[in-house]
């Protein structure tokens, strides 16, 4: 067993404290970049979204356009059978040209109903469009606040490592060497924690009763004593 002072288990259990508050801001540290991701890609699926109805209206306008231009044609067909009117010979052909028409101008009639109906929804669409496009103008903003304010935190979380870590750094330059040894092994294979606290003979790391007689002798803090379970350094609270 390691002879050891009651100071230089003191400084192990203040190196560890350090080393999990290092820890707890480097976990935090390493979780923010997919926060800002997830703000970033929720804003980039709305303007998506919004892309998709602007698609939608300039289809919209497309087939206004395709009306307007038919009913054009149709008015120049129906000039072009006035004027053939005129100069008709028959009545059968007056007949038949009279009755080209009227088909014409039911067609376009049709068409006109098409375009009105088609008027409507291109009114709509270009307000939603409009309506979505301040509502993504205030999550932008939004968006850029939180983005801000991560980046503030993360700032002030470096900061608050890199004095953990002076801190574990000054510590451990007053533990003896060959106890930083075995607490760093002891950390690697017992989840980070290599020191902890016996209460009322059970192992705080392990909850296992240790045996009375390692119990007392924990009293004396004069040896490096280990858990026979989980095999952690152990101390007392006098
Ligand atoms: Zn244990």
């Amino acid at each position: 067993m390691n002879k050891i002072t009651r100071e230089q288990i003191e400084l192990l259990i203040e190196l560890q404290q350090q080393e999990a508050a290092a820890a707890k801001v480097e976990s935090e540290l390493d979780g923010l970049p997919a926060k800002i991701a997830q703000i970033v890609s929720g804003l980039k699926e709305f303007e998506e979204a919004i892309n998709i109805k602007k698609e939608n209206l300039a289809e919209l306008k497309k087939v206004y356009r395709s009306y307007d231009a038919e009913i054009q044609v149709n008015q120049g067909r129906i000039k072009k059978r006035e004027e053939q009117l005129r100069s008709v010979t028959t009545n059968k052909e007056y007949q038949a040209i009279l009755k080209e028409i009227d088909e014409i101008k039911k067609a376009s009639s049709r068409i006109e109903d098409e375009t009105i109906e088609c008027l409507d929804k291109i009114d709509a669409a270009e307000n939603e469009v409009k309506e979505k496009e301040k509502e993504y103008l205030v999550e932008e903003k939004e968006v850029n606040q939180q983005k801000t304010v991560f980046e503030a935190d993360a700032d002030s979380e470096r900061r608050a490592l890199n004095e953990f870590l002076a801190q574990r750094d000054g510590i451990s330059a007053n533990i003896d060497p060959e106890l930083i040894k075995q607490y760093e092994s002891i950390k690697s294979y017992a989840r980070g924690i290599a020191i902890v606290q016996v209460k009322d003979c059970i192992c705080m790391g392990c909850n296992m009763n240790i045996p009375p007689q390692m119990y007392n002798e924990l009293h004396r803090e004069n040896e490096m004593k280990t858990c026979p379970h989980c095999h952690r350094m152990l101390y007392v609270i006098q």
